[in-house]
């Protein structure tokens, strides 16, 4: 009878180990790129972390959302998600999902990824060709 317990208490906990693996994703970022730019390594450090805690803690709906894409994010494993920065959503084409950010969050993820850009010469000029984010002026 303990024995039977005991095997009982086995079973309950490798299943619900099983099931919350299943549940937990596991986005690894790499490299960022805008629109048709090349690749920029996403680096250690607070933007990465704030992007992985995003990625892999928020829930994702199952479904795809008619949605443009400037941003697109490469994974470990090569995998790509895109992104849209004006409404802040990511999708998941490989897997059929989507993740719509808080406005807080959104913000602060579209100020990473410029700043990201910026730094492997990826600028958002305005009609003066001044960046908008790092003030890098392009000379002719
Ligand atoms: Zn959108
Ligand atoms: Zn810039």
């Amino acid at each position: 009878m303990k024995k039977l317990l005991a095997l009982c208490l086995i079973l309950i906990v490798l299943s619900t180990c099983l099931l919350t693996s299943c549940s937990v994703n596991n986005y690894k970022p790499i490299s960022l790129k805008y629109q048709n730019s090349d690749y920029a390594p996403y680096t250690d450090g607070e933007p990465k972390s704030f992007l992985v805690d995003l990625l892999n803690n928020s829930k994702w709906h199952n479904d795809v959302a008619k949605c443009d894409c400037d941003y697109t994010v490469m994974m470990k494993n090569q995998r790509e998600i895109s992104y849209h920065s004006e409404s802040g959503t990511f999708i998941d084409y490989d897997f059929g999902k989507s993740l719509t950010l808080r406005e807080e969050d959104r913000v602060k993820l579209n100020d990473y990824f410029t700043v990201i850009m910026c730094e492997s010469n990826v600028h958002f000029f305005d009609e003066n060709h001044r960046c908008t984010i790092c003030g890098f002026e392009m000379t002719e």
